[in-house]
C-alpha cells in the first residue's frame, strides 16, 4: 500500500530538471532519499513544507574538480560549497589525493599535498579506495565521488622517484586500479604539471587507462606542461587525446578554458578536441569562469628537485648550491611568478594576500629566493593563486568566452576549488553561482536550463553517478531552490570568502543542508555512485 504523506514537500517552484528541457511549474514531494512525486501536491501531507513560490528548483550541482579532499575530513560541514548549491563533489583531482596508500606513503604524500589540500588526520586508513570512500559517507554535508589519483599509484608502485612504471610494477599498478574501479572509483585523475604524476610518459598512462576503460571510467587529466618530452606530441591537448585513441577511455579535460594571453580563441582552443571527436575519441570537458588559476608553487620547481618525496625536497631547498641551481631554473624559464599572490602560508599568516613580488622587494631579495625562503619556512605547505589581468576588457572577455564554452554539449563545471588558507582564490566560494548569475545576464548564449544541464545532468552522466542529477520520480533527492533573478556570486580576488546570493535552500539525499540561507548541520552526504 503506497504510503499517502511525504517527508518534505517543495512547493509552488519552477522544476529545471536538469535535461536542459523548458522548466515548468510542479511540486516536488521526497520520501526518504528520493524523489516519490511530482506535480501538484498542494492538498499532501508533509512534515516539512518549503516554500518555493517565485524559486527555481533544480538537481544539486555537480562540481567535477574539488579539491576538498582533506577539508571534508575536518570541516565536513563545508559551507563554501554546499552554499552553492553544490551537492555532489568529484575527488581525487590532478591525481593528487590519499588513496590507495600504506600508512607510511600516506603520511608522505599528506605533506607533499599540504600546499593544495591542508591538514588531514594523520592516522586514516587510505589503503584502499573503499576505505576512503568510508570517511566521507554519511559524515560530510555534500556526496563525494572519486577518482583514483595517478599519484598515489605511481607512489604505491615505483615510490616517490623518477622511473619508468613497467614490468611487474606496471602489473601492481593495473590492480590497484582495478581494485580502485571495482570498489567504486569513476576514473582515474592526473594533473601532469605535479609529481611523482610528471614522471610517466604517454605508454604508462596508455596502458593505465585500458583499465580504466574496461570498466567504463574516465580519464580526468590536468594536461602535461612538464616533461613535455616524455608526452607524445609534446604532451599537452596531443598527448591525451593520444591516450583516449590508443587505450579507448573516455577523456576528460580539466579547467579548459582561455586564459588572458589567450582571451578570445575558443575556436583555436578547441579545434584538435573536436577533430578528434569526429574520429571518435570520446571528450567532455569542464572550467570555471575565473581568468586566472590557483596551485601549489611546488610546480615551479625542477622535476628532478622532487625525486625522493618531501624530505629529499626539503634537504634540497635548504641546501646552498642546490637552491642557486633552483634560482637559475626558474629564471630561464617563462612563468607566472610576477603575479602570483599568497592563499595559504600557515606560519606566515599575516602574508596571505601578498603577492610573491611585494613581499621580495620588501626583503630585497628575488622572487626566486624569497619563494624557496618561504617553501622551507613553510615545510612546503603553500598555496597561491594568479592576480588577475590589468585590463578589464581582457578579463571580460575571458568571462565571455567562459559562457560560450559551456554552451557547448561537451561542457561541465568543475570549480577547481581550493580550500586552505585565509584568502583563497573566489571560485571556492563563488563559481556555480558567478555563471548562473553574473555571467547568464551578462553574457546569454544558453537558456538558464541549459546551464543547470551542465551542472547536473551533464556530469552525472558521464561520472555514471546513476539516480543523480535530474529531477524526477526515484531520484536521489539532492535538490538546489533558487531565485533566478537575484542569484550571484559575491566572492570576489579581494574579498574571497563570501558565500552568494539567492540559493535558500539545499537538500542532500532528502535532507534539507541548506534552509533560508543557513547550513542545518545535517551530513547526509554519501559515497557515490
Ligand atoms: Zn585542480
Amino acid at each position: 500500500m503506497a504510503e499517502t504523506g511525504f517527508d518534505v514537500v517543495i512547493l509552488g517552484g519552477s522544476v529545471i530538471d536538469g535535461t536542459g528541457a523548458a522548466a515548468y511549474g510542479a511540486d516536488v514531494g521526497i520520501r526518504g532519499e528520493t524523489i516519490a512525486e511530482i506535480g501538484d501536491l498542494s492538498q499532501a501531507q508533509a512534515r516539512r513544507v518549503v516554500d518555493a513560490v517565485g524559486l527555481s528548483v533544480a538537481p544539486g550541482f555537480i562540481d567535477t574538480h574539488a579539491h576538498s579532499d582533506a577539508v571534508l575530513l575536518t570541516d565536513p560541514q563545508h559551507a563554501d560549497g554546499l552554499r552553492q548549491g553544490i551537492t555532489t563533489e568529484i575527488l581525487g583531482q590532478d591525481g593528487l589525493s590519499y588513496a590507495p596508500l600504506s600508512p607510511e606513503n600516506y603520511r608522505l604524500n599528506r605533506r607533499y599535498l599540504a600546499g593544495l589540500l591542508g591538514d588531514p588526520p594523520e592516522d586514516l586508513d587510505m589503503s584502499s579506495v573503499a576505505a576512503f570512500r568510508s570517511h566521507y559517507h554519511k559524515k560530510t554535508a555534500i556526496n563525494t565521488a572519486y577518482c583514483i589519483p595517478h599519484g598515489a599509484i605511481r607512489l604505491e608502485t615505483v615510490g616517490f622517484y623518477d622511473k619508468p612504471l613497467v614490468g611487474d610494477a606496471l602489473d601492481d599498478a593495473k590492480r590497484l586500479i582495478r581494485e580502485g574501479m571495482e570498489q567504486g572509483a569513476v576514473g582515474l585523475a592526473t594533473g601532469m604539471s605535479y609529481f611523482p604524476n610528471a614522471w610517466s610518459d604517454t605508454d604508462e598512462l596508455v596502458e593505465l587507462c585500458k583499465v580504466v576503460a574496461e570498466y567504463g571510467g574516465v580519464y580526468v587529466t590536468h594536461l602535461r606542461d612538464v616533461n613535455t618530452e616524455r608526452g607524445f606530441g609534446g604532451g599537452d591537448v596531443p598527448e591525451a587525446l593520444e591516450i583516449g585513441r590508443r587505450s579507448g577511455v573516455k577523456v576528460h579535460f580539466s579547467h579548459y578554458r582561455t586564459q588572458p594571453d589567450s582571451a578570445g580563441k575558443v575556436t583555436e582552443r578547441v579545434e584538435l578536441i573536436d577533430k578528434a571527436k569526429a574520429e571518435g575519441v570520446d571528450c567532455t570537458l569542464e572550467l570555471y569562469p575565473y581568468p586566472t588559476g590557483s596551485s601549489y608553487p611546488i610546480r615551479y620547481l625542477p622535476s628532478e628537485v622532487n625525486d625522493g618525496g618531501p624530505d629529499a625536497l626539503m634537504n634540497r631547498l635548504r641546501d646552498p648550491d642546490e637552491q642557486r641551481r633552483m634560482i637559475e631554473y626558474m629564471q630561464e624559464r617563462p612563468n607566472d611568478l610576477s603575479s602570483a599572490v599568497f592563499t595559504y602560508l600557515p606560519k606566515n599568516s599575516h602574508l596571505e594576500g601578498m603577492s610573491l613580488r611585494d613581499i621580495a622587494d620588501e626583503r630585497g631579495k628575488s622572487m626566486e629566493e624569497s619563494l624557496m625562503e618561504l617553501l622551507v619556512d613553510e615545510e612546503l605547505q603553500v598555496g597561491y593563486r594568479g592576480a588577475p589581468p590589468d585590463s578589464v576588457a581582457v578579463w571580460r572577455q575571458v568571462s565571455r568566452d567562459c559562457v560560450e564554452l559551456l554552451s557547448r554539449p561537451d561542457y561541465m563545471v568543475g570549480s577547481d576549488s581550493i580550500h586552505v588558507g585565509s584568502l583563497p582564490h573566489p571560485r571556492a566560494y563563488g563559481c556555480f553561482p558567478r555563471f548562473l548569475g553574473r555571467l547568464r545576464r551578462s553574457f546569454g548564449m544558453l537558456t538558464l536550463e541549459q546551464m543547470v544541464q551542465r551542472m547536473t545532468e551533464n556530469p552525472a552522466r558521464r561520472f555514471g553517478l546513476s539516480g543523480r542529477g535530474r529531477i524526477e520520480r526515484g531520484a536521489f533527492a539532492d535538490i538546489v531552490v533558487f531565485d533566478a533573478e537575484r542569484i550571484n556570486d559575491n566572492a570576489t580576488y579581494d574579498d574571497p570568502c563570501q558565500f552568494p546570493t539567492g540559493i535558500p535552500y539545499v537538500l542532500v539525499n532528502g535532507q534539507v543542508a541548506v534552509d533560508s540561507e543557513r547550513c542545518t548541520g545535517v551530513l547526509a552526504g554519501q559515497a557515490v555512485p
